[in-house]
């Protein structure tokens, strides 16, 4: 970062804009926002800073400017419009030991001001350091819209009951006090304007310290998509900000762990294939074992949680001891690997059939039945398969000959390490050790539905007319 963001302390302090004109009035506008005591300096106003100086927003001082002006100052705007005037006046600010903007002037700003979303006490500052000041209003209009107008004032009162909340609730209660009160009924009612419900639901939950959610905990079954940390959803991040404890997979880079609250404990339940370090049921009685303490349970898994992740069995089992389960779905990995080489699953004109099977049962590697009931316009992620790579080749040479199916495998997609190999019926097993894929990856089998594609038209080439 070449600039590092502070947030400046302007109650009661003092700070000078230099200039009359419009540059100045925007520098104007900005501090109003602020608690500071604005000096305008300038020997004549436009309209606008005239009526703020009648209007005792700002104070006009025509004095010739000295070093003086500017000692203890929270900041200093150069916004004379001269850039000789803005450039003698940096030099006397600077003498003075202020912090300077010199407006349209980079090279002699000490501070910059960034795009402001303003909910106060609620300030979100966008910066991009001159790179991209359309990206920067793009991002406050995102933000603009994912901030409610009232935010502020529901922060200014729960500022103002925090107190209150320390005195009466220990820390993992408070916790959950404020969560709820910026995840649930309060922030809800606030923002449909009842703010007199939103208070009193808040006072009456530190009165009594019962909160709509409180005691009981809860499991999340998150999918965590493919494995980087950008491939999990807004909502899977969330839970995992929210939990208390969170039991993962292997499958997962660790910098996904880094998303989750810091003093969120973790537990590595993961299974190696053929050796299982904590068997399904051990994890299923620690997982409900842990809800009944009243914790927010993360249980992250790779992928979707519903595909291939055993997460329908863990579902239940928690469901039949009434704990509150919810399924945040993930990126599974067919759709991971697809989108890692440019393919879509379906296609209009050659695939319409898509199968997700697995060529691992728990007796061991089969060829899935979808292999052999192949049909034109179909194609077939096979997730866990590369140890029934040889057979899988065999059955499919066996049943639709050595060039009607094609064969990509991607391993580890959408990771660092992701390997893509495109092979052949005779090949398959072959490529795939050579290639040195061992586990963890889709295998694709595709038939496309030629019969379906139509040739291209191609427009014929405009003729050009030669003008002399
Ligand atoms: N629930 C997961 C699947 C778990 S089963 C999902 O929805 O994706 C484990 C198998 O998923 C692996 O053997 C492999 O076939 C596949 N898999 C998981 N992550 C993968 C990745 N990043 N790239 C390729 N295959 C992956």
């Amino acid at each position: 970062m070449k600039t590092f963001p502070m947030f400046l302390t302007m109650a009661g302090r003092r700070v000078v804009i230099v200039g009359g004109g419009e540059q100045a009035a925007q520098k104007s506008r900005l501090i109003l926002k602020t608690e500071a005591e604005i000096v305008v300096m300038a020997p004549a106003l436009d309209e606008e800073l005239s009526a703020l100086a009648a209007a005792g927003k700002l104070r006009h001082d025509t004095s010739p400017i000295t070093a003086a002006h500017f000692e203890d100052t929270a900041l200093v705007f150069v916004a004379s419009g001269c850039p000789g005037i803005d450039a003698a006046i940096h030099a006397i600010a600077k003498d003075a030991g202020a912090t300077v903007n010199v407006v349209d002037q980079p090279a002699l700003c000490d501070a910059i001001t960034p795009s402001i979303v303003d909910r106060d006490p609620v300030v979100v500052a966008i910066g991009t350091e001159g790179t991209a000041p359309v990206l920067a209003r793009q991002i406050k209009t995102q933000m603009e819209q994912a901030l409610e107008p009232r935010l502020g004032d529901l922060a200014a009162l729960a500022g103002r009951l925090r107190d209150a909340a320390a005195a009466r609730l220990a820390p993992r209660a408070r916790r959950d006090l404020w969560r709820w009160v910026f995840n649930a009924a309060p922030r809800e009612a606030h923002a449909r304007g009842a703010e007199r419900e939103a208070a009193s639901l808040i006072k009456n939950a530190i009165a009594t310290g019962e909160i709509d959610a409180k005691g009981a905990g809860s499991v999340s079954l998150v999918g965590a998509g493919p494995g980087s940390k950008d491939l999990i959803t807004l909502r899977g991040v969330q839970r995992l900000q929210e939990a208390d404890v969170i039991f993962y997979d292997r499958l997962l880079e660790p910098e996904i762990l880094e998303l989750a609250r810091r003093d969120a404990e973790r537990v590595y339940v993961g299974k190696a294939p053929g050796c299982h370090s904590w068997p399904q049921e051990k994890i299923t009685q620690t997982l409900i074992s842990a809800a009944k303490r009243g914790q927010r349970v993360v249980r992250l898994k790779c992928g979707d949680p519903g595909v291939f992740g055993r997460g329908g069995e863990e579902a239940r089992a928690l469901k039949a001891h009434d704990i509150d389960v919810e399924i945040v779905p993930g990126v599974t990995a067919a759709c991971a690997a697809a989108a890692a080489i440019g393919e879509s699953l379906t296609d209009r004109d050659e695939v319409n059939t898509l199968v997700l099977t697995t060529g691992h049962l728990q007796d061991g590697y089969v060829v899935p039945e979808a292999v052999m009931n192949m049909r034109p316009g179909t194609c077939v992620a096979l997730y866990m398969a590369v140890g029934a790579a040889a057979d899988i080749g065999a059955q499919i040479e066996a049943l639709y000959g050595v060039d009607q199916i094609e064969i990509t495998a991607v391993a580890h997609a959408q990771r660092s390490s992701q390997k893509v190999v495109k092979s052949c019926v005779r090949q398959l097993s072959d490529d795939l050790e050579s290639a040195g894929i061992t586990d963890t990856a889709i295998v694709f089998l595709r038939w496309p539905d030629t019969k379906q594609i139509e040739q291209p038209v191609v427009p014929a080439a405009p003729k050009l007319t030669m003008v002399s």
